[in-house]
């Protein structure tokens, strides 16, 4: 003899298995998609830090050709000096030189500055790599260790699916939507009766309405405390009576 009772029983006995089974796994899957986050602001990190590092070298390697310029029509104005023929231009020339050496002088010292630059950030740079290389390795190992979990589960998971999608074919629709919705709350939605309390809540439940439930378990009866749905005491939950139902 099946009923709606019998069903919610043993929905709620493979359910309970379920949730088991997922909480074998722990945080880990969690921590796995926090190491990812981090795993992807690192290589943000990695990938700004090397344009900028890259932008250095580019100004450098100009900066270095431009020196060279420099000393070269330094040297010609130098020569050229020798050969004039008043003051004015002499002194027309040297202002000429000054603003070359101030240019020369100007541009040593922004290279000074960014070679220093160009240090620390090759430092960050490997911290950077760094993290992520240790990162990365945290995740392979989390996956291995989620996938092992996952191995030893797959069948019986595989097994308890099959036999929910099958108790849950045989439920009436309005049974199951109520099930469903007290366990967005309690993940134990269906609790039986025992000892005259709701195992959910251990309120009393008064002996009239234990004989009621008893006597119509097609009918969805709740906890008037705690709402989640009474299941019959005279029921035997276990792996039995869901291998009777289905
Ligand atoms: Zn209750």
């Amino acid at each position: 003899m099946s009923s709606q009772n019998h069903y919610l029983a043993a929905l709620a006995f493979i359910d309970q298995r379920l949730d088991e089974l997922i909480e074998e796994f722990g945080d880990l899957p969690e921590l796995e998609k926090e190491k990812q986050r981090e795993l992807i602001n690192t290589k943000v990190l990695i990938d700004e830090t090397q344009s900028l590092l890259d932008e250095i070298k580019k100004f450098v390697a100009a900066a270095k050709i431009t020196l060279i310029e420099l000393k070269e029509k330094e040297e010609k104005l130098t020569a050229q000096q020798f050969m004039v023929r008043n003051n004015k231009e002499f002194d027309a020339i040297s202002r000429e030189i000054e603003s070359l050496r101030q240019e020369h002088s100007n541009l040593s010292n922004k290279m000074r500055s960014e070679g220093i630059k160009e240090e620390n950030l090759t430092k960050l740079l490997d911290e950077y790599q760094k993290k992520y290389d240790t990162l990365n390795a945290e995740i392979k190992a989390l996956r291995v260790e989620i996938e092992e979990l996952a191995g030893e589960q797959k069948e019986e998971v595989r097994t308890l699916k099959k036999q929910k999608e099958i108790i849950e074919s045989k439920m009436k629709i309005q049974f199951l939507k109520e099930y469903n919705r007290i366990r967005k709350n309690h993940n134990d939605s269906a609790v039986q009766i025992k000892r005259s309390s709701c195992t959910g809540c251990y309120n009393a439940v008064p002996s009239q309405r234990i004989v009621e439930i008893r006597n119509n378990k097609d009918l969805l009866y709740l906890c008037e405390n705690c709402g989640r749905i009474l299941i019959a005491d005279d029921l035997e939950i276990n792996e039995d009576l869901v291998k009777q139902l289905i």
